[in-house]
């Protein structure tokens, strides 16, 4: 066992502060990695305050890790010591279902272990990335290329496979127009892979407040949602369309806009259910869908994506000491367009 600092909420809605926990001892197939930055996910705000659910406290959030291989296992054969690397949503799953022999360790049917926030199959609590180093499956290690800095990485490794996911499944490219709904920390990646695929890219924002970032991130057009011209001036427009958006939102108007056999997937978690009349998708034999993170394959294939096309997240690199206020920043959608914390600082 290893003890390192990490930041961490002690019970469900308080402030995250400084503490020590432990790693376990690297075991035969382990990775132990220095931690260099770990991004602030939204996701990291509904767990630490309990909004999905009852949550495992004291809790480390933190599932967007970029570091450096500092000491492999004797059994490891894909790492080595000073390896460039990265962690995202889980750090284990069953690997014997059906989803994870495909290469879908995220629906894993045995249930995936989360980076934080879970249980591990040793019976201990999971820690994520707010913190020094961690210790993970090889299997579960996935290497950041050398074109890529690991400050902007980071994000990639939730916001970016979360995005690339859908729009690679669905076949975002030349020729497809594609809506992305929120330009966020997950908006502003959805963006920008999408463009590099190729596709035709609208944003669909609340305000046209962000319309030149959207437009220098790699869209093509940019509309506001609480115009209703919006609503009237693109129906029937899109093939694709990826709602970001953690806040409930109206699908109905959504789906207004899509093509026949066009998809709405939907990959922010919102806490409350939403109501949708199913004629929206009757009409036009529409798909709405959903999706969560991807695969340790497909995590490793769009950072090879982003790397060979020069994307990273566009970040606010913060202390460690500066995450509480980052959270309430992240609440009030004020971070462009995320925020990744220095390790270094805990
Ligand atoms: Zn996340
Ligand atoms: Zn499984």
């Amino acid at each position: 066992m290893t003890t390192v600092a990490a930041y961490a909420a002690p019970a469900a809605k308080a402030p995250l502060e400084r503490t020590t926990i432990e790693r376990r001892a690297v075991g035969e197939y382990d990775v132990l990695i220095d931690i260099k930055f770990a991004g602030v996910c939204h996701s990291d705000i509904h767990q630490a305050r309990e909004g999905w659910g009852e949550a495992i406290f004291p809790m480390v959030p933190g599932h967007e890790i970029a570091g450096v291989v500092a000491e492999v296992g004797p059994g490891v054969t894909r790492f080595q010591v000073g390896d460039r690397v990265g962690v995202g949503c889980m750090v284990d799953s069953c690997r014997e279902c059906e989803n994870c022999l495909r290469g879908e360790e995220q629906y894993c049917l045995n249930g995936m272990v989360g980076t934080y926030n879970a249980v591990g199959k040793d019976g201990e609590p999971t820690y994520g990335g707010y913190s020094e180093k961690i210790v993970v499956d090889e299997n579960y290690v996935i290497r950041i290329p050398d074109g890529l800095s690991l400050d902007i990485a980071a994000p990639l490794l939730c916001a970016g496979i979360t995005t690339y996911s859908p729009l690679s499944h669905w076949n975002a490219g030349p020729g497809k127009k594609v809506a992305i709904v929120g330009l966020g920390g997950l908006g502003h990646m959805a963006v920008k892979i999408a463009h590099a695929m190729g596709a035709e890219v609208t944003v669909l924002s609340q305000s046209l407040r962000k319309k030149d970032d959207g437009l220098k991130l790699g869209a093509d057009h940019y509309y506001a949602t609480s115009d209703p011209k919006t609503f009237e001036e693109l129906a029937g427009t899109f093939d694709l369309i990826v709602s970001t958006v953690s806040a409930p939102m109206d699908f109905g108007a959504l789906l207004s806009l899509l093509k026949v056999d066009g998809a709405l997937v939907n990959v922010g978690a919102p806490e409350e259910p939403v109501a949708l009349n199913l004629f929206s998708v009757i009409g036009g034999r529409k798909s709405l869908a959903g999706s969560m993170i991807g695969g340790i394959r497909e995590t490793q294939e769009m950072l090879d994506f982003c790397a060979e096309h020069g994307i990273g997240a566009e970040i606010e690199l913060i202390s460690a000491a500066e995450v509480n206020e980052a959270y309430e920043r992240v609440l009030a959608s004020d971070v462009r367009y995320r925020f990744v914390i220095d390790t270094a600082t805990i």
